[in-house]
């Protein structure tokens, strides 16, 4: 059973959405990929999940992936007298080490490396931008400030610092404990929270080597700052518009959205848009219509998939949630103005014969309307190439490597499936003839176009496009 759409979607697992039937209920409904967030959830919950989506992939048949989220350096307060406290605009309030319990005129907030980087001048936001500071004085345990936009503070509420790149890895000790618990689980994905230097890949990708790709979440204006450099080492990049709106004023949002997405794109890099995508169907069976809009504008964009979080992990319509993104994206795909938005946003490719392959595959596919491409890929770097170029055809991606399909889940365009190596040419165009017609995605009469290295057997080297009429590939 495959799916009828490009674009795919990935569904945060949470409360609303964790016993079998549950998952499997949205697996149906349409999630490639599920978001196991460390935020939340003790690692016997996530481990439950974890093997329930296993189960649900063998019975479903398709590869699912599965992302586990670690929830990286969220700086927080300490505890409040009383649970909370008023903080009146334009008086002073104290941040300090002091483990005592805070009040109106000050509180805890035990990183001392973030006083280290405080200048005066410096922004303070709390509580999701609801509360400003602006710091007056600081040293290297204390920061006195004057409340720019008061409210009430209440217990570990979090403190967000926009203008400045922290000295601080994206992986905190319990992100270490969280990663080493996920990896020996098997996840595919491993998305890094608060990443803010290309630098902070490299570190991250000490610890995972090549047990499950990273995908970077760009939340943080130094992110942005560096968005090249960390597409480059990243294997995919999510628009996490949910810190990035506080981080940043909110209306930057959607101009950063589309510049990620480019980025993203043009280097080959699966992009996710995340956060607030269908938020009122936490408590209602339909959304706004603003809401429609939005899925729809990032589909437009050309990104690899679309997110759910509270919609899914907490909110009362999970499936409906999933469906939702579904029609949606199907209707969009529909548009001929999707596909001409797609080829105006394409963008050249690197001078490799792997890439000259691709281009030639999207011209290809343009001129003959084949009814699928099938490229054979190991370690999935031929797929994301062919995925880059967008093309009209549907991507049968045949590895040998189950945990390379799940990956390639996410990726647009892309139906992966684990597949016995093809020996010599003959064999690897009959063999992938037949994967094409067996999972539905073509007929006889049909053209395919098979893309693979050959002789096979060495990642890396796509060197090979071949048109076929299905029915005239010759005898197996
Ligand atoms: P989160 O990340 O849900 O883990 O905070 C996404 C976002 O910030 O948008
Ligand atoms: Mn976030």
């Amino acid at each position: 059973m495959l799916r009828q759409r490009r674009a795919r979607i990935l569904a945060t697992l949470g409360p609303s959405s964790s016993t079998p039937d549950q998952i499997y209920a949205l697996a149906l409904a349409g999630a490639d990929v599920f978001r196991l967030n460390f935020s939340h959830g003790s690692h016997d919950d996530h481990a439950a999940r974890y093997h329930a989506i296993r189960n649900v992939e063998r019975d479903i048949g398709r590869p699912i992936g599965i992302l586990m989220d670690l929830q990286g350096p969220k700086l927080r307060v300490g505890r409040m007298a009383g649970g909370r406290a008023m903080l009146e605009t334009g008086s002073r309030f104290r941040l300090d080490l002091d483990p005592q319990e805070g009040d109106a005129t000050r509180a805890g907030m035990p990183h001392p490396e973030i006083f280290a980087a405080l200048r005066p001048g410096t922004d303070l936001l709390l509580d999701d931008g609801k509360l400003r500071l602006r710091v007056d004085a600081c040293g290297a345990d204390f920061a006195e400030t004057t409340v720019m936009a008061g409210g009430a503070l209440s217990d570990r509420k979090g403190v967000n610092v926009p203008g400045v790149v922290l000295p601080i890895s994206p992986l905190t000790a319990k992100d270490r404990a969280d990663l080493a618990f996920g990896l020996e689980l098997g996840v595919d994905w491993v998305a890094l929270s608060f990443v803010q230097r290309p630098e902070d890949i490299v570190e991250a990708r000490g610890l995972i080597g090549d047990r499950a790709w990273i995908m970077a979440k760009l939340e943080k204006p130094a992110a942005i700052d560096a968005l090249d450099g960390i597409v480059q080492l990243a294997d995919g990049i999510m628009v996490a518009r949910g810190d990035l709106g506080v981080e940043l004023p909110p209306q930057q949002v959607p101009v950063l959205q589309r510049r990620i997405v480019h980025a993203a794109r043009a280097a080959g890099r699966p992009v996710v848009v995340a956060t607030q995508m269908l938020e009122s169907m936490t408590a209602a069976p339909v959304p706004t219509r603003a809401e429609v809009s939005d899925v729809a504008t990032a589909i437009y964009e050309g990104a690899d998939a679309v997110m759910l979080s509270a919609e899914s992990a907490s909110g009362q319509y999970p499936v409906q949630s999933v469906a939702v993104m579904d029609d949606v994206i199907r209707e969009v795909e529909q548009d001929p103005r999707w596909r001409d938005g797609l080829d105006a946003s394409h963008q050249s490719a690197d001078k490799t014969t792997a890439d000259a392959i691709c281009c030639a595959l999207r011209r290809v596919t343009n001129l003959l309307a084949p009814a699928a491409t099938v490229t054979y890929t190991s370690g999935g770097a031929t797929c994301l190439r062919a995925s880059r170029e967008r093309p009209s055809a549907p991507i049968l991606a045949l590895t040998p490597h189950s945990a390379i399909a799940r990956r390639l889940a996410l990726v647009w365009g892309v139906h992966p499936v684990a597949f016995q190596e093809a020996e010599g040419f003959d064999r690897m165009v009959a063999d992938g003839v037949a994967a094409a017609r067996f999972h539905g995605l073509a007929d006889a009469g049909d053209d395919v176009v098979v893309v693979a290295g050959f002789p096979s057997g060495r990642p890396g080297r796509t060197n090979l496009l071949h048109v076929v009429r299905v029915g005239e590939e010759g005898a197996p």
